[in-house]
């Protein structure tokens, strides 16, 4: 750890989608001059000590003890990209039985340091952290890697069950949310609509969710101007400063968890193909669809003329860690024909998804909408078609549709019946020469330099979000110094 400099921990939830952006913001942190202590379990450390290139000597990878058996998790169950999704829950919540070894970790730190790190930041499944940081007096962040608008929504909903649209009425408000507009049922997970006050996942978030305002602020990995109302909510809700810092995101040799091999395959694929001519299909690093879902994806790819990368997890009620078995999972010889006809490639479970995007070759996203995946695509100005299939992924998919006009949702979850015809439509919308799908371009164009714009540093010209770093840096700071 490089001598002299300030030290800074950050501590994401254990799934790709918050310490691949954890591990971004380290990054960044680390560029500002600060060291970085990032925290985590045994095998997610050992994960990234494996992946990460030369290990940079300003980011520490420390590890606090987890055991999966001691909460009925399969053995290595320590991140959600190696569990069925129904194991979610599971998994989070064993995580309040971290906060006596994050103490113990914050105490050995002070103690090895000689003085306090300048600030906390860690996620907000994680509402106890704020508490146990205070008992050391530093200050404590939240870093969000779900949006403003998605998580807004969420925590409404959350907190304010039973959310039963009334009776005929399909369409409703959120009472403390109605910027949001106007949600309709089926842009609810189904889990959230029928959870009733015994829910573990409401339990679980009713004691977390109030813990956030006891934090001295939330920063998220989003931009003002891309998501101003659920900025506001938070602002208003919580009464404490809220940061939009981002867009940051790795590239793929930062996160370091694909083979080579398969990278070079997908670039030397995509050189091969015509300009904006493919699309990209992924439904993240923990879900994925029914398997009468992904049979039909498949016959409406073949019905269209696209080329496309689909990278396949296997379908529900399949087990997570199943030997890939795309003969099975998709029709009859649908693999060895669209590779022959050199139209379709298909990737086992992981791909490097960034270098994907940020390819020429590639035209629209048909997502899961996973904040992430949002921020890639729109950086590098690919337009989505969105299927959103949990989470606060349904409320990205209607901030992107409504609000900012970069997406067109083709599904909703995973238990609605998808016809293929209706795939195929929505994936010549997006694609195809027609004024829809050109409005939805332009509008990608512009979202993409708004993104830009909010990074930019050069000389006076600061970007909202380099601004927004610099106001939480000296916040901390000054409580540092106080
Ligand atoms: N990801 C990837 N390759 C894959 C699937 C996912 O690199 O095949 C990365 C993706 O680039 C993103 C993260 O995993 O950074 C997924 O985060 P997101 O918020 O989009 O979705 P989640 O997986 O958390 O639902």
């Amino acid at each position: 750890m490089a001598k002299g400099r300030k030290n800074v921990v950050v501590f994401p939830f254990m799934a790709q989608g918050h310490i691949i952006p954890f591990l971004a913001l380290a990054h960044y942190i680390e560029q500002l001059g600060y060291t970085v202590t990032f925290v985590n379990t045994p095998l997610n450390i050992k994960k990234l000590h494996e992946s990460l290139p030369p290990p940079s000597s300003s980011i520490d990878l420390v590890e606090i003890p987890f055991n999966c058996a001691d909460h009925g998790l399969p053995p290595e169950a320590e991140n959600t990209d190696s569990i069925p999704y129904n194991l979610f829950l599971r998994l989070l919540e064993a995580t309040p039985t971290l906060e006596l070894p994050f103490r113990k970790l914050l105490s050995d730190l002070i103690e090895a340091a000689g003085e306090k790190p300048v600030c906390v930041i860690s996620d907000f499944f994680f509402g106890w952290a704020a508490d146990v940081t205070h008992e050391f007096g530093i200050f404590h962040a939240i870093f969000s890697c779900a949006s403003g608008f998605g998580l807004a929504c969420y925590y409404s909903l959350r907190l304010n069950l039973p959310h039963q649209a009334p009776e005929n009425n399909l369409e409703f408000f959120l009472p403390d949310f109605p910027e949001a507009g106007k949600l309709h049922v089926t842009q609810i997970p189904l889990s959230v609509l029928v959870a009733g006050e015994n829910d573990p996942m409401v339990k679980f978030q009713r004691k977390n969710i109030p813990k956030w305002s006891s934090s001295d602020a939330f920063i998220f990995n989003t931009v003002e101007d891309l998501d101003r109302s659920g900025l506001s909510f938070f602002r208003r809700k919580l009464r404490i400063p809220v940061w939009p810092i981002g867009p940051l995101l790795l590239s793929r040799r930062d996160t370091g968890s694909e083979a080579p091999s398969n990278l070079g395959k997908c670039i030397e694929w995509l050189d091969k193909r015509g300009p904006k001519s493919v699309l990209y299909i992924s439904f993240g690093s923990q879900n994925t669809i029914s398997a009468s879902q992904m049979m039909n994806l498949a016959k409406a790819l073949d019905a269209s003329s696209r080329n496309f990368i689909w990278v396949v997890r296997p379908p529900l009620e399949t087990d997570v860690n199943a030997e890939f078995a795309a003969d099975k999972w998709l029709p009859e010889g649908f693999s060895q024909r669209v590779h022959d006809e050199e139209r379709g490639l298909i990737i086992s479970r992981w791909a490097p998804q960034v270098e994907i995007l940020a390819h020429k070759s590639v035209a629209a996203f048909m997502s899961h909408c996973g904040w992430n995946s949002v921020l890639e695509s729109l950086k590098h100005g690919v337009p989505l078609i969105g299927w959103p299939v949990a989470a606060e992924q349904f409320y990205n998919a209607k901030l992107l549709v409504e609000e900012v006009g970069v997406c067109v949702e083709v599904a909703r979850g995973t238990n609605v019946e998808v016809r293929e015809e209706d795939i195929t439509e929505k994936i010549e919308l997006v694609m195809g020469d027609n004024e829809e799908g050109k409005r939805i371009r332009r509008r990608t164009a512009e979202v993409k330099e708004m993104i830009e714009a909010a990074m930019r540093d050069e000389g006076d010209y600061k970007g909202s979000s380099v601004k927004a770093m610099q106001e939480f840096f000296a916040a901390a700071a000054k409580s540092c110094c106080c």
